[in-house]
């Protein structure tokens, strides 16, 4: 038996939370000594593919059939199903996300496999196959147990750590048939809202609280992140005061991250916000109070005002580049 994951790539490469379901898949198959061979589908290089290996996959199928490149949900569901039926696999392995939530219904139905989503646990086999999800935007768990043979795990976005100590993947092309009807909801077009990065799966983070004193200042947020090549986030009351937009507020009520960096602007660190940055690698934090309690949550602190900082590090920054 194997565990299979279905990956979702973006511009030439895995996405961040496909490796994160394929960390959780390594782990599963190391507690359930299973293989975890990987899925993926459209135009994708070999040797990105190949990087799902550092997580911890030993093999990628790579469906390559460019009809799959736009996402079409009953495409993407029909050839995952077969990969999970060539595959011998008894469990499939996902991020929840749009497209994987829309895949994961499908193939609950024709795999008659019980499905979790947002699982933020590895099962414990306690009184049955008991999976820990989480609920009311991560305000609260909910333990389900799954009875069918056949399962499939949603994980949550920023739940497991990366894995990324394994060898690269062998990658395999594995045929599928896809049937007309597969296609018969098409994607006409595609248009990007924004070339920024996105917050959710950013590699880096800065983020900035009242401290700022107000929108008219969000430029030397903006240009620490571009120096940076990082995602701009912001605390509640900043975004609730409408200097920032909603989706871009972290924290509890808002908007989870899990970077290598965060870097807290004049954030105060109430446990609200940072209740949404506790999964990051490192934290940076910029204050002037040296008894604010986000400095208890720092890995490295810079007492001090924001408006002198900023620029100094930004244009140091852009001299070491
Ligand atoms: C149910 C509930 C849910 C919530 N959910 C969230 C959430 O998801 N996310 C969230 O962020 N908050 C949330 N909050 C609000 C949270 O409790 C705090 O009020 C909020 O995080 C504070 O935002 P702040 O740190 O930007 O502002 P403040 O608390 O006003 O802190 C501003 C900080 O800036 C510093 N500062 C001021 N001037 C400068 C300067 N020139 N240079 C450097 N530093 C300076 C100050 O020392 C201070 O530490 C929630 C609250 C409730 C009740």
């Amino acid at each position: 038996m194997s565990i299979l994951v279905y990956i979702e790539h973006t511009e030439g490469a895995i996405k961040k939370t496909s490796l994160e379901a394929v960390s959780y898949a390594s782990a599963l198959g190391e507690k359930e000594g299973k293989e975890v061979v990987a899925v993926a589908l459209g135009k994708i290089e070999d040797s990105a593919l190949a990087k799902a290996g550092s997580a911890g996959a030993k093999k990628v199928l790579h469906v390559a059939d460019e009809k799959l490149n736009d996402g079409v949900i009953q495409a993407h569901a029909s050839a995952v199903g077969q990969a999970f039926e060539q595959s011998g696999a008894d469990t499939l392995v996902l991020a929840k996300s749009s497209l994987g939530d829309a895949v994961a219904a499908r193939l609950s139905v024709k795999l008659k496999a019980g499905l979790a989503s947002n699982v933020v646990a590895l099962p414990e086999e306690d009184g049955g196959y008991k999976v820990r999800r989480s609920i009311y935007t991560g305000k609260a768990f909910t333990d389900t147990v799954i009875t069918t043979d056949n399962k499939i795990l949603a994980v949550k976005k920023n739940a497991v750590a990366l894995k990324s100590d394994g060898a690269d993947a062998a990658v395999e092309t594995l045929e599928v048939a896809l049937a007309e009807g597969d296609f018969a909801a098409k994607i006409t077009s595609t248009d990007k809202a924004t070339d920024e990065i996105s917050l959710p799966e950013a590699d880096i983070v800065v983020s900035g609280g009242r401290g700022l004193k107000g929108p008219e200042n969000w430029n030397l947020i903006e240009d620490l992140a571009k120096a940076m090549g990082a995602a701009t986030g912001c605390s509640k009351p900043v975004s609730d005061s409408g200097w920032r937009p909603h989706h871009e507020h972290v924290g509890q009520t808002g908007v989870k991250v899990a970077p290598s960096l965060y870097v807290a602007v004049g954030i105060s660190g109430a446990i609200q916000h940072l209740a949404g940055v506790n999964a990051s690698k490192y934290i940076l934090v910029i204050n002037k109070d040296p008894e604010a309690p986000f400095f208890k949550a720092a890995d490295y602190g810079i007492v001090g005002d924001a408006f002198e900082i900023l620029p100094k590090l930004t244009e140091a920054l852009k001299a070491i580049k």
